[in-house]
């Protein structure tokens, strides 16, 4: 009895020590997954074919043999969430490509002129707010105006709208119009106003800004500081919209240079870019301040919440979605990223960055930067 029992014991004992195995064996194996998993997932992404061939240029020299070439740039992946292609400074929004907003991180005109100390323009209604980036390089290129031509009667006559304004302002238009469709008011939902990164300019003496005399050096200037005319006359046939020079819209610096230098509409720019994917040729070029830009496009993963978006490491970088078919990298070459560890980076992050770097331009170094535009 007791020697059955202890049999049965021992062999209830081997057995769990066989099942204890075969779990162990189990976990194991599990684990080898997901550590082979997570490291495929680590691994960077293969570097783009444009970027081999550079290679291939710096292997030919023979200075570069021996020594890592400090040019070459290494990609690795982010994931992004595909939804943001809806976000950022580039954004397409036109009469075919709707804006999904909504949580806008805005900040009123009036009050931080206020906190500013700044008098030497205002908005039209206290109430009128415009995205938190867009403030100082907007200030920076009214100031630096103000400078030039002791001139303080601009005033922000539009700036962020939200749709409902917007839909007021259309329907009152289109009344107007003898109940035809506004073709100077775009439809609620598809304004550049709806984004906060657009805003109208009025003067105090006509009520009408033209962008002629003093004012024409904002227009010609503008992208000095990343905005853009958005709609001018000779692009009315892309755009949809008439000529409109007291409409700008932010874009950033490196683009707004190609587009001015370059003469592209922002839908002719968002094509071009489209056409310089992260497996081609990438868009490379520096500005008339001599700051070099690689930009590329990366399609967005609709069918997954997730989109793997190469990024360059250790170099500053800006991702924007283009609102239409996916992302938009903006390297600054030979900048250091503003937050080091740039793989655990968020899309969150890379637009804090961007707020975080405009607002320490655009207050803390005001002064340096202002002489620079000062001469042109
Ligand atoms: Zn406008």
């Amino acid at each position: 009895m007791s020697k059955k029992k202890i049999s049965k014991e021992k062999s209830i004992r081997r057995a769990k020590t066989t099942t204890e195995i075969a779990i162990s064996l189990v976990l194991l194996g599990t684990c080898a997954f997901f550590i082979r998993n997570s490291l495929n997932h680590a691994k960077t992404v293969e570097p783009s074919p444009y970027v081999e061939q550079n290679n291939n240029i710096d292997i030919e020299d023979p200075s570069a043999t021996t020594l890592p070439d400090p040019n070459q740039t290494i990609y690795e992946s982010l994931s992004v969430n595909t939804k943001d292609k809806f976000r950022g400074d580039l954004i397409l929004v036109n009469k075919e490509h709707q804006y999904f907003g909504g949580d806008e991180d805005l900040v009123s005109i009036t009050d931080m002129n206020y906190e500013n100390e700044i008098n030497f323009f205002s908005a039209v209604d206290s109430t009128y707010t415009i995205l938190k980036e867009v403030y100082s390089p907007m200030v920076k290129m009214i100031q630096d105006f103000y400078d030039k031509y002791q001139n303080d009667t601009l005033i922000i006559y539009g700036s962020y709208r939200t749709t409902d304004f917007q839909q007021e302002l259309y329907d009152n238009d289109v009344a107007n119009n003898g109940g035809e469709e506004s073709t100077r008011v775009a439809k609620p939902g598809f304004s550049e106003h709806e984004t906060g990164l657009a805003f109208d300019f009025s003067e105090t003496e006509n009520n009408d800004y033209q962008g002629t005399g003093d004012f024409e050096w904002i227009n010609a200037n503008c992208y000095k500081y990343g905005f853009i005319v958005r709609y001018t006359s000779s692009k009315e046939k892309i755009t949809g919209f008439q000529n409109e020079p007291w409409h700008f819209r932010y874009v950033g610096i490196p683009h707004a240079y190609y587009m001015d230098a370059n003469d592209l509409c922002l839908e002719e720019y968002i094509k071009l870019i489209g056409e310089h994917p992260y497996d081609k040729e990438h868009l490379e070029f520096s500005d008339d301040k001599g700051n070099e830009y690689e930009v590329y496009f990366v399609k967005s993963d609709d069918g997954n919440d997730k989109t793997t978006v190469p990024v360059p490491a250790g170099v500053r970088y800006e991702i924007s979605g283009n609102n239409v078919d996916g992302f938009i990298v903006t390297v600054y070459k030979g900048q250091k990223p503003i937050v080091e560890e740039a793989p655990t980076k968020t899309f969150e992050d890379a637009s804090e960055e961007n707020t975080e770097n405009s607002t320490d331009e655009g207050e803390d170094d005001n002064s340096e930067d202002t002489d620079d535009y000062s001469e042109y």
